[in-house]
């Protein structure tokens, strides 16, 4: 049987750990060496004497994966990082004329997958020893559709533009004005037609360092668009963005397509992915050591397919279970009794003012708060958290709330285990195991990755003692199935809690699947900002979606909502209505 071991040497402390597992180890007891450890100190595990049996994880304590891979497993690897490491089968193939999506698992091998394809790096095809070459992909997708691609690729016939996924890094390694930066690699002269379809007129004075990360992502993106290209890849463009922006980016992305021209971009926002992309890859495996990349799919298609977690045509169950939207259901002990309310409020920092419109809150509810980028959904949280004043208008009730900021920071260092030690005692089922955090146990906060940070801090805000719950962005870094989980923990959560949890966030489907009630933000971004509701969800999203011109539907076979093409039937028929948002 095909096997894949995977063992992350950094998360093994001491060599006596090392020289205990190498002992559970049953092929060893017979005298071969499958668990080794090399003169470097370093575990290594022989994938050709593993026997799969597994027991080496766990003492391994989250440090190896022992993966038994399909017995008709036929797939040769297009790149592997190394010995006992991550470990890459396929590739995309961008489609001229199309935008082209990846969706899969954080972890999965997307980034690495479009890397290969940019060229940044150089493919092996599991043959670690040796130095990768790029030339090796002509060899193996000879006889495929790809392999007319790769022979122009290799003859300089297609270029590629990458923009990558952690914009934050940038300006670490560039510096400059905005405006020089696009200047510089401005190759299509085309300068003011995308600062001005991107947003970026405002900015273009401001240094690198100074920028937010929303305008980060902007640049990034007009950036990368500049170039003269054929095939334009996009990790993750959308993060950061609000959802008018990402509307934005979706028609830009399809602007930027022609005959000799094809867009990759790899998109955690299930609605987002659905209108902006004509086709989608599936990604699957296991997060940290193995992923595949399907044949690509029409989206709808691709997206019901992912969402069923079996793909028919290559017989391949990767998840076990189906997602599924179900109507949302009303908790069974909704009641209308009052948490907190407010008057009319203001609020006034530097050159932005907030209005918040008189409201209140009901106990047992989920209440979801949609609006831009600047326009003060934050500054409304910290004044409901009562970490700042107003300058007029009082809220009426001290509440015991419990708060997730949106920028995440680490306040003292410490291993997750200590920092959710509560969070495990108290809440195991409903938030330890469902946000998977039992791997991150061993790591010090500082060691997390976005993800993980992220639902290591949910999880922490969750389990204090509250009447409400406070979540500012906390899809931000998570992956499709992992805001999927989280909304139902949201959900869970206050049925049996019977509390009350405010979440500002961007990803669209995601707040429609969790909001009882809907607060909307408007006003002008940075200057100034209104808040009015909460509404009930029928009213707060016909409001919301009016404003950005977008009619939604639901999904026949799956329930998701979807955006209706502009223009369509559909969209002008609920236009005509004045219903933007799906009937049920
Ligand atoms: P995704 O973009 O789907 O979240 P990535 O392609 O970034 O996934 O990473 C896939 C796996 O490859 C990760 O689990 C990571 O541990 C591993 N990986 C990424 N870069 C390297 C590297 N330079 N060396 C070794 N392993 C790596
Ligand atoms: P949102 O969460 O909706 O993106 P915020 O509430 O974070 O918006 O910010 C709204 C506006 O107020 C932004 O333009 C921001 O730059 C500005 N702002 C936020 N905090 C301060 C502050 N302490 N001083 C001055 N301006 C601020
Ligand atoms: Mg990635
Ligand atoms: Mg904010």
């Amino acid at each position: 049987m095909p096997r894949i071991a995977i063992v992350d040497n950094e998360k093994l402390k001491s060599i006596e750990q090392k020289l205990q597992i190498q002992k559970i180890c049953p092929v060893n007891k017979t005298g071969q060496e499958c668990i080794g450890i090399d003169p470097a100190g370093k575990l290594t595990i022989d994938e050709g004497l593993c026997t799969g049996c597994g027991l080496c994880v766990k003492p391994g304590n989250g440090a190896i994966q022992i993966i038994n891979l399909p017995e008709e497993w036929n797939k040769k690897p297009v790149h592997r990082y190394g010995e006992n490491r991550f470990c890459l089968y396929s590739l995309p193939a961008p489609s001229y004329g199309n935008v082209v999506g990846l969706v899969g698992i954080n972890g999965v091998g997307k980034s690495t997958a479009i890397k290969v394809l940019a060229r940044m790096i150089k493919p092996n095809l599991g043959d670690y020893e040796k130095e990768g070459n790029f030339d090796l992909l002509l060899d193996y997708f000879k006889g495929t559709e790809a392999q007319a691609f790769f022979q122009k690729l290799k003859e300089g016939k297609v270029k590629i533009s990458y923009k990558p996924q952690q914009v934050e890094l940038i300006p670490k390694s560039t510096k400059g004005k905005v405006r020089d930066l696009l200047k510089k690699v401005d190759e299509k002269n085309l300068f003011e037609k995308i600062v001005e379809e991107l947003d970026l007129k405002n900015i273009l004075d401001r240094e690198l360092t100074q920028l937010s990360g929303g305008e980060l992502q902007r640049v990034a993106i007009a950036a990368s668009a500049l170039k003269k290209a054929n095939v334009y890849i996009f990790d993750e463009p959308t993060s950061y963005l609000d959802i008018k922006q990402r509307i934005n980016i979706s028609k830009f992305m399809k602007g930027l397509v022609d005959e000799n021209t094809s867009v990759l971009l790899v998109e955690h926002d299930l609605i987002i992915l659905d209108y902006m992309t004509e086709f989608i890859h599936i990604m699957y495996g296991t997060a940290g050591a193995y992923g595949v990349v399907s044949k690509a799919k029409p989206s709808k298609n691709g997206i019901n397919t992912y969402l069923s977690g079996y793909i028919r045509d290559e017989n391949m169950r990767f998840r076990p279970y189906e997602i599924k939207f179900l109507p949302r259901q009303p908790f069974v002990e909704k009641t209308n009794i009052e948490l907190v309310c407010w008057d009319d409020l203001s609020k006034d920092l530097g050159d932005f003012k907030l209005k918040i419109d008189a409201g209140k809150l009901y106990k047992h509810r989920v209440i979801g708060v949609l609006g831009e980028n600047g326009i003060g959904k934050t500054t409304f949280v910290k004044i409901i958290a009562g970490k700042l004043k107003t300058d007029k208008g009082n809220i009426n009730q001290q509440l015991k709330v419990s708060y997730k900021p949106q920028y995440l920071e680490i306040e003292e260092d410490e291993l997750v285990e200590f920092f959710l030690a509560n969070a495990i005692a108290k809440y195991k089922t409903q938030l330890i195991t469902p946000l998977h955090l039992e791997q991150t146990f061993t790591k010090m906060l500082s060691q997390l990755s976005g993800g993980e940070l992220q639902r290591v801090m949910i999880a922490k805000c969750l389990s204090e003692n509250a009447e409400l719950y406070l979540l500012d962005e906390p899809s931000a870094y998570l992956d499709i199935e992992q805001r999927l989980a989280l909304s139902k923990i949201v959900r869970d959560f206050v049925e049996q809690k019977g509390a009350s949890i405010l979440v500002v966030d961007h990803d669209l489907l995601f707040i429609d699947y969790i909001s009882d009630d809907l607060m909307v933000f408007e006003g002008l971004p940075a200057k100034e900002g209104s808040a009015k509701g909460p509404f009930n969800m029928r009213q707060g999203m016909n409001r919301f979606l009016k404003h950005l011109q977008i009619t939604l539907r639901k999904d026949i076979e799956t329930h998701r909502p979807r955006i209706n093409k502009v223009d369509s039937v559909l969209d002008r028929e609920q236009k005509r209505k004045n219903e933007y948002y799906y009937a049920n």
